[in-house]
């Protein structure tokens, strides 16, 4: 019998389905493909790629619904977060599907009158991608649309905790006529899969969305064939209220950023610093908040929190919840595990009283978990958001304007929500600074990514 990989719904247990474990043989082969499909598929004109990338977008948007239900299973979110995925998702092959068709080269004055310099721009042949498992769609289109768009081919290994999404949207694929091995989606055995791809030299390019540690891995490995990297690895997101803010729109603003698919996102707000002279109303209007949040099967109408991953994702949130009532933190709300239930699911917490010494001050939370600190001045706080090996993504409150751009200026972010808990759209780039990650994607700067520069002296 062939080896398997079990998918668990996390809400109950059950098995969802079953997907192949494939090794680092079969990650050869799809790339065999890959390279072979690149001939034809970069000759493409970038009219005949975007429509194909059009025809998948429209399919996906027939099948949003029966998408986002799958996710849920897979995954735990919310249905209303996944059919809000699936959209989102959709929206980076539209996008790149447009931007396909301005990759532009550039004429430069050369420095001779029988000479002429031509700058053109090439995808750079087969790209592998692999991704996590808190978007099982968006982070899959995130790097596969720019790719198809500019050319190359792509070979992509999902999370093992959520891989049906992703052959979902690969079948997708291929029934709106984008050819087989433009697109293939590898499940299995990670370390294996990713070291074929690390060594293979025709692999030109690693897009990875995940820990710090593999990022780190990945990015060594890749060294030996001097790959492209882009990597969007952990945060440790500070969400700022100053003295000014609206409290209102920043409890609200919190609200969304820290319990938004339970917390597991990497731009998710891990730590929040109120300024002291309105952290009482702050923090008794945002518990308020947070008491009216439902936690249960994302499939059920109404849940605001799906379960956790996996049992080691609530092991995780309860030692760092544990760690902060030990360090001096109020428990001003929730943070019970749900007892006589099989699914990985926990009530939302909020510690006050929150100090900088906290394991959830400093490490990554990824789970519902809100500890609110309190700080006395604009550059105190600044210091102490910036006190991290991360940037990946920072929030600030304030209805001051020359306040608001002092802090945006020093914060070592790669995004900075001003007044806004969510940033992320495929037009603007997402990617962290520090060891958050290096590139960026979505935007105009997502689809430099994949592509090569190429110049041609001409001599007359
Ligand atoms: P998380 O802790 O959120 O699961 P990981 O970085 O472990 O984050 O996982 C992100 C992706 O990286 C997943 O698809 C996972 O299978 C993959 N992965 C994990 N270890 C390796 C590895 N050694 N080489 C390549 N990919 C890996």
């Amino acid at each position: 019998m062939n080896p398997i990989i079990e998918v668990l719904n996390p809400a109950n247990g059950d098995i969802v389905s079953t997907v192949p474990y494939s090794g680092g043989k079969e990650a050869a082969e799809a790339v065999d493909r890959a390279h072979e499909a690149f001939k034809d598929w970069s000759k493409k004109t970038a009219g005949e790629r975007s429509s194909l990338l059009m025809k998948w977008h429209q399919l996906i948007e027939q099948s949003t619904e029966d998408l986002a239900r799958l996710m849920t299973k897979e995954q735990g979110k919310p249905l209303k977060e996944a059919i809000g995925e699936i959209t989102y998702a959709n929206s980076f092959i539209s996008w790149f599907a447009e931007e396909g068709k301005r990759i532009y080269g550039q004429t430069i004055p050369a420095s001779h009158p029988d000479k002429r310099i031509l700058v053109q721009k090439v995808p750079v042949g087969v790209i592998a991608a692999i991704t996590p498992w808190n978007f099982p769609a968006a982070m899959i289109t995130r790097k596969v649309a720019p790719a198809l768009a500019s050319g190359c081919t792509a070979v992509v290994k999902p999370a093992e905790q959520t891989p049906l999404t992703a052959i979902k949207l690969a079948e997708l694929a291929e029934e709106a006529g984008i050819p087989k091995g433009v697109l293939q989606v590898i499940t299995g055995d990670a370390a294996e899969i990713g070291d074929a791809w690390m060594k293979d030299t025709r692999v030109r390019k690693i897009s990875f969305t995940g820990s710090t540690e593999v990022g780190k891995l990945l990015m060594r490995k890749a060294a030996d064939t001097v790959k492209k990297i882009s990597l969007e690895l952990g945060g440790h997101a500070p969400f700022i209220v100053m003295e000014d803010a609206d409290i209102q729109k920043a409890v609200h603003g919190l609200l969304a950023s820290k319990y938004r698919n339970a917390g597991q996102t990497c731009v998710c707000t891990n730590r929040v610093y109120v300024h002291e002279s309105i952290a009482a109303p702050f923090s008794a209007a945002f518990v308020k908040a947070v008491s009216n949040l439902k936690v249960g099967n994302g499939a059920d109408e109404g849940t605001d929190i799906g379960p956790l991953i996996d049992s080691n994702a609530v092991e995780k949130v309860k030692k760092h919840l544990d760690d902060a009532i030990e360090k001096g933190g109020t428990l001003a709300y929730g943070g019970e595990t749900l007892e006589n239930s099989r699914g990985y699911f926990m009530n939302p917490a909020v510690i006050t009283n929150a100090t900088d010494d906290m394991l959830c001050m400093n490490e990554e939370t990824f789970g519902p978990l809100a500890p609110i600190a309190t700080f006395k001045t604009a550059e105190e706080v600044i210091g102490r958001a910036n006190n991290t090996p991360y940037g990946l993504a920072a929030y600030v409150y304030t209805e001051n304007l020359s306040q608001a751009f002092t802090i945006t200026d020093q914060l070592e972010y790669g995004i900075v929500g001003l007044n806004d808990a969510l940033p992320s759209v495929a037009q603007a780039p997402f990617g962290g600074m520090k060891q958050s990650g290096l590139g960026r994607e979505g935007s105009q700067i997502g689809i430099e990514e994949y592509l090569e520069v190429k110049y041609i002296s001409i001599g007359l």
